[in-house]
């Protein structure tokens, strides 16, 4: 019997009246299922799931066509199956509202013509076709989902497993988490990543359970797990030896696979490497009771993983390197910071003792100083002594000293000012022409004595300033006194002026005085030094005592005082020069720049 054909149900109490009907279809690709009575007929219905319509006799003895067709529909797999009625030719044996109510769909008046039946029977056969063609699809379309749905876990996996590759530094933590989740959502037996223990040597390398996961009932596998990497017999040890993944889906009949005590089920095993460009670390190894339990698509993902994971434990690895390595350099930074603090602090209390010194000995030196001053011009003007020529050249040089003493006295009051901000200005309109002139002709015996030239230029064009005369004229003697004292017999002095009231473009007005000399110059080191109190270059105790003779020394103040005085006025003050030689005598060249007009806040 051909069973794939589709079915038609014949059902008539006459032989002869089945057969014609049969024959009548017979040019369709149908099998026709034959009934002599309802009871026959419902026993087809429920075997023979192809059945695409029923033809009923309406009148039969027993069981009539109604009460067939109703039974039929009763039957669940049959509640769809077109019926056609076969009615008698007298016009009340059939009755079309019982026949509709029963759940006919069509009735043929007998006799049948063949061509009639063949055209309605040939609509529902094509009818079945079409379902059944829909059918497949839809089948397909249900295969296509599932494959779908199964590739959309693996998926998500992937991208869970990634996103906490990413997310968690700590490596056990990583690894533990990775594990569970492979093993959960593929719903493997088993999932462990073996790393390759780096502190053995070669000849006893050997790879460690470094985290897995087993299922229920024994969640922890055995801690530190150990197989040498030279067994011949562990798929782990050969994958993280060779480097190149292996598929067991039939472990037990595989001559590699080592079964253990714990897992005495497994029948399938995937074993990937981890890599890192050629870096081989360990292996990433998966465990089934199933056979078959690895297809295609799952060794794709898990390969993606594998790579992702080894991927994961060399940067976890870096960031705990980096890590240490920044706990070290902080701790370092930590001491270092101290130190220097330790140190500023040591400087601060110098120069507050420095302060202090200064405070204490220019008061302390004062008063004697003044007494030493007065009678030793009582002892010039006494006629005894103005007529004793050797007694008279010892009082000029207690004069000498006295004034001497009383000058540095007095610069270090004024450094005491500076350092309490106490220093005051008396402002008037000045020239710094004039100044300089003045200054020039005090100068003159000593420029003359050291044979040294001192020219200006661009003095006379400057704008008149407004400053404290007395304070800048300490600035100036202090830094053609200087020039002097550091230019060697010969040498030349020049004081230049420039008007940079052109270069502002708004805001406050600046001129810059220039003291240049040719001589030993200043170390560049030392270039903002020599503004700080007592500072000195040179030998000190080699320094002479005159006050403009070569390189003669003094007690490292007067650049102190005329920054202050000169920040006091709004300006600024500082050293150029391109080093210290008193052979080639490259020269210093001191910029002082100051207001038109001092600005109240310095004041
Ligand atoms: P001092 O009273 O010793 O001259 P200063 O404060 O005036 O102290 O100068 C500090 C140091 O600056 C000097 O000891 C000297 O070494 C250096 N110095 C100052 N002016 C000049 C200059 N024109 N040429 C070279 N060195 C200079």
């Amino acid at each position: 019997m051909e069973n794939n054909r589709p079915g038609v149900l014949i059902v008539d109490d006459l032989p002869s009246n089945r057969r014609m009907l049969a024959r009548s279809l017979s040019t369709l690709e149908v099998e026709p299922f034959e009934a002599g009575s309802g009871e026959e007929a419902l026993a087809i219905v429920e075997r023979e799931p192809q059945l695409f319509v029923a033809l009923l006799d309406v009148r039969m003895p027993g069981m009539d066509g109604y009460a067939l067709a109703e039974s039929i529909r009763r039957v669940p797999k049959a509640a769809s199956l077109p019926i056609i009625f076969i009615s008698a030719h007298e016009p009340d044996a059939y009755q079309p509202y019982r026949a509709y109510d029963s759940g006919a769909v069509d009735y043929l008046s007998k006799p049948v013509s063949p061509r009639v039946l063949l055209s309605k029977v040939r609509v529902f056969l094509d009818l079945y076709h079409q379902r059944r063609e829909l059918e497949t699809v839809v089948q397909q379309l249900a295969a296509v989902n599932e494959a779908l749905s199964q590739q959309t876990l693996r998926l998500e996996t992937t991208a869970e497993v990634m996103h906490r590759i990413t997310s968690i530094l700590d490596v056990d933590a990583l690894l533990t988490r990775i594990l569970s989740l492979i093993r959960e959502r593929f719903g493997y037996t088993f999932a462990g990543i073996w790393m390759i223990r780096e502190e053995d040597g070669e000849e006893d390398a050997s790879v460690v359970l470094r985290a897995g996961q087993y299922g229920t009932p024994t969640p922890v596998p055995e801690p530190n797990a150990a197989i040498r990497l030279d067994a011949p017999r562990s798929i782990i040890a050969r994958v993280c030896r060779t480097g190149t993944s292996y598929l067991s889906n039939h472990a037990q009949q595989d001559a590699v696979f080592l079964p253990t005590d714990r897992l005495p089920d497994i029948r399938a095993e995937l074993t990937l490497p981890l890599r890192v460009g050629t870096t081989r670390l360990g292996a990433l190894d998966i465990q089934s009771e199933s056979p078959d339990a690895f297809s295609d698509a799952d060794v794709t993902v898990l390969t993606i993983l594998a790579d992702q994971i080894a991927i994961a434990i060399r940067n976890a690895r870096l960031y705990a390197e980096v890590r240490r390595l920044n706990e070290g350099l902080e701790s370092e930074v930590i001491a270092r910071t101290e130190e220097l603090e330790s140190a500023y602090r040591h400087l601060e209390l110098l120069d507050r003792n420095k302060s202090d010194f200064i405070t204490v000995v220019s008061h302390e030196l004062r008063t004697p100083l003044t007494l030493i001053h007065g009678f030793s011009q009582m002892l010039r003007s006494d006629p005894v002594i103005a007529e004793d020529e050797l007694r008279n050249k010892e009082v000029e040089g207690i004069v000498n000293g006295a004034h001497r003493l009383h000058t540095i006295v007095n610069s270090m009051l004024d450094v005491v000012k500076i350092d309490h901000r106490t220093l005051h200005l008396n402002c008037s309109t000045l020239s710094v022409d004039s100044l300089v002139e003045v200054l020039r002709s005090r100068l003159a015996p000593a420029l003359d004595e050291r044979r040294i030239t001192l020219t200006t230029q661009g003095l006379a064009d400057l704008p008149e300033i407004e400053a404290d005369p007395d304070a800048l004229t300490k600035v100036f003697n202090e830094l053609l006194t200087n020039a002097i004292k550091y230019t060697p017999d010969g040498g030349s002095i020049a004081v230049e002026g420039r008007d940079m009231t052109e270069e502002q473009e708004g805001g406050d007005r600046y001129i810059e005085i220039i003291v240049r000399d040719s001589g030993v110059g200043i170390d560049p080191q030392a270039l903002e030094m020599i503004f700080t109190k007592f500072y000195r270059t040179g030998e000190v105790t080699l320094h002479s005592s005159g006050r403009t003779k070569f390189k003669g020394g003094g007690p490292g103040l007067g650049l102190t005082v005329a920054r202050g005085i000169v920040e006091a006025h709004g300006g600024r003050i500082w050293a150029e020069s391109a080093g210290h030689d008193e052979t080639a005598l490259p020269g210093s060249a001191f910029h002082v720049v100051l207001p038109l007009i001092v600005p109240p806040s310095a004041l």
